[in-house]
């Protein structure tokens, strides 16, 4: 009869074990939300460790500013929380930034930057998981390969440089599409605007 008792509590703490076990497994661990989206595209990336970047300039005009314009992205990005690891002018980095005419880039890199492009990013990205941002279904990708910026020399100001190398080194830290507003550097087009604004910077440094 004792014996009988004692079994009979031990089946019934085991059951609530195997139901709680089996509760737990079924929901889902609770996914992280983010709170910004600032982008017309569904997805966004991140680098899962610190990318290397380098630039290659593949022209010897001193009025082409690539090299003020390159640090000057770096530390833009840097300033979001966003890091890049120099790595000299290796054409072997994570990011490889070209600089130069359409023509000097086709050449020396065998890229197609289009006549209506001051700059362009190639790189691939995989996806790796769905999240909420800012109360919306989003897709978060990472960089799983180089990413090849190139700024076309132009006869452009300083500012302007500055905008196209914020904004393409921008897409090869992640930031997929454009944003709609335009005084974001992330805005399709051109413009004289060097600093990123906060809604552009929180939209990549929230998955970093
Ligand atoms: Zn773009």
């Amino acid at each position: 009869m004792k014996l009988g008792k004692r079994h009979f509590w031990s089946m019934g703490t085991m059951l609530v074990l195997v139901l709680t076990f089996l509760i737990i497994s079924l929901y889902p661990l609770a996914a992280t939300v983010y709170n910004y989206w600032r982008s017309n595209d569904t997805a966004v990336a991140k680098w899962l460790t610190t990318p290397t970047i380098s630039n290659v300039k593949l022209n010897s005009n001193n009025n082409f500013p690539f090299e003020v314009a390159y640090m000057h992205a770096r530390s833009q990005w840097g300033g979001a929380g966003i890091n890049t690891t120099l790595n000299g002018t290796s054409w072997a980095s994570n990011i490889v930034c070209y600089g130069g005419t359409r023509s000097q880039i086709l050449a020396g890199a065998n890229l197609v930057v289009t006549t209506s492009d001051a700059g362009a990013c190639f790189g691939g990205s995989t996806f790796y998981q769905n999240i909420t941002a800012n109360g919306m279904s989003k897709q978060l990708k990472y960089q799983s390969t180089t990413q090849q910026v190139c700024i076309v020399d132009a006869n452009r100001t300083t500012n302007a440089y500055k905008n196209v190398f914020t904004h393409e080194v921008g897409h090869a830290l992640g930031w997929l599409g454009h944003s709609n507003f335009s005084n974001d550097i992330m805005w399709t087009t051109i413009s004289e605007i060097f600093n990123l604004t906060s809604y552009e910077k929180n939209h990549l440094s929230q998955f970093y």
